[in-house]
Formats: structure tokens, C-alpha cells, sequence
């Protein structure tokens, strides 16, 4: 009589066990502002200071008192001498009353102006007076101090993964390094005796069986979007002795190890009973699709402590979509990240799918010219073509059919890939 199967585990119980063992690395380090795209905020930063500090003006032109303005305009346009010349940068005088001042973007409004009036809408006239042609309204283009930050707001919270605007955020308050989470040293190989480096063997003297190792490309870029340190320990053949060593050897120095291939059921499959002589495995095997031999755990170094174990399909797709649905959210909350789940939107499939699968399916789809979803053609877990194609997946429920209009939960691959 067969067992019955133990039934896999649903992706958000494998997801929840993962991020309970992704605690936060120890160790920050203080890195130029210039330097912290794509690192992750360690400490909230609180401004020192209004932004922008002072009443400035928005337009180059002419700070005036608008009340002058709309009263000595009575029966025509106000004629006014210049007082004073304000280039950004400089610190100005108060405006004396009945006069205007000469103003450039940027530049701070003298006490006693409350508007400034575009230069476009004033004329020069020969004996150097201004003649204002419309009529301010009080505070138009004045940006007021603090307009963009109040002084002790929190304005980038501890957690944040820090793109190119935050960048500049920080810098618009003064800070010339940060506090970031340090880099998650990260060892991957990949696993597999049919595989070949490109640029080690031409495609016409390719042996047969062989096939060039793909996983090795994207899943070490990956990587590095997802801010790892990476050590690329490159191929290691199916051999249970050359897996264990491999393992061994890697989690000595790092904090992750991420291989490829070889976690599957059959003889040839070496990473799972290397991984339990070294340590334990937690995981294996999800109800997702592709995907389904994922492996998570860990390795005992020799003296003390473990690096993590990610054990990654062999399949391409496989690999990629775990990377991509499981990996990264680890990656990411082992450096601070509070929010690390992809945001999901809502969008309609021009597309069938007639049969539902009984584990949760990730889609290649693509957006056509009228916003809908168009699926890949093949949606086989050896076809790498699918990820470029696509422009993300729609994460559908196991069991689960689509008809055309229907509305699907789509994760972008923008959103995963930043
Ligand atoms: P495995 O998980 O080792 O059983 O591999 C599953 C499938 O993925 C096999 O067809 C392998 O040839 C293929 N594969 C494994 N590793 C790679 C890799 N690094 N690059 C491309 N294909 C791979
Ligand atoms: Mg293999």
C-alpha cells in the first residue's frame, strides 16, 4: 500500500516560517549619503531643519507688499522703485515701504513682502521704477519654510530601502552619511553535472547533454539589486562529498548560502541530505508553481553559529520565481525591511486559463496595448524566455481558472526587481 502524501506547504505558511528565522543582521555601517541607493535605513531620519529654511521665491521677479500694489493701482498699474537686489544666496534688507525688490528663484523674501510678482507681468520703465501689470495675491509665489519638511518630523523611517529620492531627501537635510544595515554576505553555487559556463565550451563543441548554466547569471544579479555581497563559488558537480564540502566551506564566512538545482527527490539530487549531515533543514517543498522544491534551513559553521540555507529549483523559471517570491522578502528583512512583501494590483486577463492547478500558480503575462494581461505562449518551468518576455506574473489561487476580463492579482516585475 502507498503513503499518502503529506500535502505541500501553502506559500504563505512557507513565507511566514522563513521570516520568522530571517532576524535582522547585527552591525551597521555609516555610509556616504552618496553611496546608500538600494541600502536599508538602520536609524529614522529626523530633520534638524525647516525645509526649505527660509520664505523664498518661487519665480524670478519682484518681492512686493500686494496691498501697495492693488491700491496705487487705481486707475492703472502701480509704478514702484526698486529697493534692493535679492540673488539666491544672499541675506536681503526688510522691504522699504512703497517699493518692491529685484528677486531671483530661490532667493529669500525680505521681511514686509508677502508676494512675489512674476517679472513676465512687470516692465522696466527707462528711470528704473517698475510698473507691476497684474495684481498679487497675497503669499502667491512665496514657498513658505518648511513647505517640504517641518524641523523634527521623521521623514524617512528606519526600515526604508533607500532609493535615489530618499537620497536626495537626506541630503536636503543635511545628512552627508547614513546609518544603513549591513550587507547580507551571500555564498551561492549552482549544482548540476550537465552544466557548462558559457564562454568555456562554443555552442557547436557543446557536448551532448550539456546546457549552459543560465541560474548562475540572473540569480547573482539578483542578488546584488537585492544589496548581498555576493561570493559566486560557481558549479559543483552531483556528488554527495563535493556538496557537503561545498556547503561546509561556504557557510564559514557568510550569512546566506543559495544554491541551484540538485534539491529535488532523485539519486542525482545531493543538496538536501548534505544539508541535514551539516545542520537542518526547516523547508521543502511548496504548493507553488513553479517553484515547488524550494528548501530553506541551515548549515553549523565549525565553530559557532549557522549561515542560512536556501536551496533554489534547478528549473530556471523555478528559480527565478522563488528568488523572486520568497527569496527577496528574506533578503530583505534580514536587513531591517519591515514591509517586504511585492504590492500586488488588480488587473484584467486578456487571457483564458482553463485549467487550474492544484498548487498556486505564478504566470508569466505581459501587458498588451489596451492594459490588459497577455499570457506567455509556454509556461513550462524550463522556459527561461517567459521572465524577459514578461512584464510580471499573476499570482493565481490553487485551483483556479481565469476567463478572459477576468480580474487578476498581478505582481510587476518593477516591483520585484527593485
Ligand atoms: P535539478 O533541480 O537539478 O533536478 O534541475 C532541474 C532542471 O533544471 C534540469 O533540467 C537541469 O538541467 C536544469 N538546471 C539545473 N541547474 C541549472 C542551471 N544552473 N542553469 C540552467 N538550467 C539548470
Ligand atoms: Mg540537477
Amino acid at each position: 500500500m502507498q503513503t499518502p502524501r503529506k500535502p505541500l506547504k501553502p506559500l504563505d505558511e512557507a513565507l511566514q516560517e522563513l521570516l520568522a528565522h530571517a532576524l535582522v543582521l547585527t552591525g551597521s555601517e555609516q555610509v556616504d549619503t552618496f553611496d546608500a541607493d538600494g541600502r536599508v535605513l538602520l536609524e529614522a531620519a529626523v530633520s534638524p531643519l525647516q525645509v526649505p529654511p527660509q520664505d523664498n521665491s518661487a519665480m524670478d521677479g519682484y518681492a512686493v507688499r500686494a496691498a501697495e500694489c492693488a491700491v496705487m493701482g487705481s486707475g492703472g498699474d502701480a509704478v514702484l522703485p526698486v529697493s534692493q537686489r535679492i540673488p539666491a544666496g544672499t541675506a536681503p534688507d526688510a522691504l522699504a515701504a512703497g517699493t518692491v525688490a529685484r528677486i531671483f528663484t530661490g532667493a529669500p523674501v525680505p521681511a514686509g513682502a508677502d508676494a512675489i510678482v512674476m517679472q513676465e507681468d512687470c516692465e522696466v520703465l527707462d528711470d528704473g521704477r517698475v510698473r507691476i501689470k497684474s495684481r498679487p495675491e497675497a503669499g502667491q509665489w512665496i514657498r513658505l519654510s518648511g513647505d517640504d519638511i517641518q524641523q523634527g518630523a521623521t521623514v524617512i523611517a528606519a526600515g526604508t530601502r533607500l532609493a535615489p529620492a530618499h537620497l536626495g531627501l537626506a541630503a536636503s537635510m543635511g545628512f552627508a552619511t547614513l546609518a544603513v544595515a549591513r550587507k547580507p554576505r551571500v555564498a551561492m553555487f549552482s549544482t548540476g553535472d550537465e552544466l557548462v559556463m558559457p564562454g568555456t565550451v562554443a555552442p557547436q563543441d557543446m557536448k551532448p547533454g550539456s546546457i549552459y548554466n543560465s541560474n548562475r547569471f540572473f540569480l547573482r544579479a539578483l542578488l546584488l539589486r537585492m544589496g548581498c555581497e555576493v561570493t559566486d563559488l560557481g558549479i559543483v558537480p552531483d556528488d554527495r562529498e563535493a556538496t557537503v564540502k561545498a556547503l561546509e566551506q561556504a557557510a564559514q564566512s557568510h550569512d546566506v548560502i543559495v544554491t541551484s538545482g540538485g534539491v529535488s527527490v532523485g539519486e542525482e539530487d545531493h543538496i538536501k541530505p548534505a544539508v541535514q549531515q551539516l545542520g537542518q533543514l526547516d523547508l521543502w517543498q511548496i504548493s507553488i508553481k513553479p517553484g515547488k522544491p524550494f528548501a530553506y534551513g541551515r548549515v553549523n559553521r565549525k565553530d559557532h553559529g549557522f549561515a542560512h540555507f536556501i536551496g533554489l529549483p534547478g528549473n530556471p523559471v523555478s528559480s527565478f520565481v522563488t528568488f523572486q517570491v520568497l527569496v527577496r522578502p528574506f533578503l530583505l528583512r534580514l536587513q531591517g525591511v519591515q514591509n517586504v512583501l511585492p504590492r500586488a494590483i488588480q488587473a484584467r486577463a486578456d487571457f483564458v486559463w482553463p485549467k487550474g492547478d492544484k498548487r498556486r500558480e505564478f504566470l508569466r503575462v505581459r501587458y498588451n496595448e489596451r492594459g490588459g494581461l497577455e499570457l506567455f505562449r509556454n509556461q513550462s518551468s524550463g522556459v527561461l524566455t517567459s521572465t524577459a518576455w514578461g512584464d510580471g506574473v499573476v499570482d493565481n489561487p490553487a485551483g483556479t481558472t481565469i476567463a478572459e476580463g477576468d480580474s487578476v492579482s498581478f505582481i510587476p516585475f518593477s516591483e520585484l526587481m527593485a
